[in-house]
């Protein structure tokens, strides 16, 4: 509770102040760009800034990964959206080095779910509603593989207009150099 409690404290200060008017700005993105990345701490900041982004040029969406597959989950209803109701004329997929997806290992996910004291009961109950939680969560292995992934399904996508552009990258958690996997 000690963390939110600083939150709200901090932002009623960050309202009475009137900290946020650099930031205002309307919810078309300048660049229109929307971008898919990682939830990764270390790129909150790290991103925008190594790629120029202020606030209001895109919009970004996150999910553990970067991981696309499914071409009718909640990353691509997003997509869709800012490309038809948001002005969004490109998209660009980044995954990253050292991401916590790469190499995921199942057994351990699952020993850590047990741990925190979900019971065998409800994972058993997964299993026979058909949901393949070793599938759910299954990571990568080359993160450049993955992103080109990511890409397809969005290149090939059938409401995706023939105007919008799909790039890869992979970015670096620490210096930030971001390197090109596949330009659409
Ligand atoms: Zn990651």
């Amino acid at each position: 509770m000690m963390i939110l409690d600083d939150m709200l404290k901090h932002n009623a200060q960050f309202v009475k102040n009137k900290a946020y008017e650099p930031y205002r700005t309307d919810s078309v993105p300048n660049k229109r760009t929307v971008i898919f990345t990682c939830m990764e701490s270390r790129l909150i900041e790290l991103l925008p800034k190594a790629l120029n982004i202020q606030n209001g040029d895109v919009k970004m969406v996150k999910n553990a990964g970067a991981i696309l597959r499914d071409p009718f989950d909640s990353i691509m209803k997003s997509i869709l959206v800012a490309i038809h109701s948001l002005k969004a004329e490109q998209v660009i997929v980044i995954g990253h080095h050292d991401c916590g997806m790469s190499h995921m290992d199942p057994a351990a996910f699952k020993q850590s779910m047990l741990e925190k004291g979900i019971s065998e009961e409800a994972l058993n109950t997964m299993h026979h509603a058909g949901i393949d939680l070793e599938g759910e969560f299954k990571g990568f292995g080359s993160v450049e593989d993955s992103v080109k992934e990511s890409v397809s399904v969005v290149r090939s996508h059938p409401l995706l207009p023939s105007y919008v552009h799909v790039h890869g990258l992979v970015i670096n958690p620490d210096t930030g150099k971001a390197d090109l996997v596949t330009k659409g």
